[in-house]
């Protein structure tokens, strides 16, 4: 089966205000409350493209109960490791085509449950047969610790494909072992290598070939509406896409995660494996609600979809 880490999961709270304003009361008719973070949304889409899969990560307090429950609800899988803290609210206002958004930090682990949960993790890995690690790290945790959770993997020769930014993204290539893939966005790539990146192939050949990448078999660099660029070992595929009607592109990213780690999974041909994470990732976007594909269209995406070698 596929673990889905998510190790700073949310209740997303979203308010639809027609007018919102500051510095009085603000009254909201409809309340949306779901279980979010960006593991959630990979194990939802896996979920629904009838892949076994099971959510784990960290959890805590009655937020992270209502979490358990959304899960149990969608009939998803999970196994997380309990907290003392509290799981965090993030906040979504949807007012005068506008999204304000207040995202709490979340809970600070100690250095206890640190350590706890990497031996909770340690038995986990043994079920999987490849792992996502998706987002954030909660407060608490040092930036090594996804290096630390890929070790872990490593040792049983479990392969990872990791989406998440920033330090812990530089430790974890700093590291001696490293995921099987990362999926960095444009903006990703360009502040991990401390310059804008252009949307041609010279340069993404040039960048992804940096001695920062060395390890990483496979880097697919998501481009949104523009598709998607990888590399796989010495291979170059520009992926492109068609034009879509798009309702909500949040966590297209995700979706993409899950059908690339899904297709890795099968051990299928790259090209198939570009195409079904381009495939999912187009199929969030068409939907309102995040980490949901409606898998009827799947195939006629997916026949519009060139990957070519470049
Ligand atoms: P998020 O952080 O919201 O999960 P991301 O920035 O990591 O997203 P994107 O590059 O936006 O990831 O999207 C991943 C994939 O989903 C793209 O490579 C593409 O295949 C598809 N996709 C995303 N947005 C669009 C769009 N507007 N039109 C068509 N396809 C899209």
């Amino acid at each position: 089966m596929i673990i889905s880490i998510t190790m700073n999961p949310s209740v997303d709270i979203s308010y639809p205000i027609e007018k919102f304003t500051l510095n009085t009361v603000n009254r909201v008719k409809s309340v949306v409350k779901t279980a979010g973070g960006k593991g959630l949304n990979v194990a939802r889409v896996l979920h629904q493209t009838n892949v076994e899969v099971l959510a784990g990560g960290m959890i805590g307090g009655y937020l992270g109960k209502f979490i358990e429950a959304e899960l149990d609800k969608e009939s998803i899988q999970h196994r997380f490791f309990a907290i003392n803290g509290q799981s965090r609210n993030c906040i979504a206002i949807l007012h005068e085509k506008k999204q304000t958004e207040i995202l709490e930090q979340g809970p600070v682990i100690s250095e206890d449950e640190a350590e706890r949960f990497l031996k909770h993790f340690e038995q986990l890995i043994e079920q999987a047969s490849i792992l996502t690690f998706s987002g954030s790290l909660p407060a608490g945790l040092p930036d090594n610790y996804y290096a630390k959770m890929i070790a872990l993997c490593d040792e049983k020769n479990k392969a990872v494909a990791l989406d998440c930014s920033g330090n812990a993204l530089k430790e974890v290539l700093s590291n001696k072992t490293k995921p099987l893939l990362i999926k960095p966005n444009k903006e990703e790539l360009g502040a991990l290598v401390g310059r804008s990146v252009e949307n041609n192939v010279e340069s993404l050949k040039e960048v992804l070939s940096l001695p920062l990448f060395d390890g990483i078999e496979w880097i697919v660099v998501s481009m949104g509406v523009d598709g998607a660029f990888a590399k796989h070992k010495n291979t170059f595929y520009q992926v492109t896409i068609p034009k879509i009607e798009v309702i909500n592109p949040v966590g297209s990213g995700d979706a993409t995660i899950a059908g690339l780690a899904q297709a890795l999974d099968r051990r299928q041909s790259d090209e198939m494996i570009l195409k079904h994470g381009n495939t999912l990732g187009m199929l969030n976007a068409q939907e309102k609600i995040t980490g949901h594909v409606n898998m009827q269209n799947y195939q006629n995406l997916m026949n519009q979809i060139q990957v070519e070698k470049v």
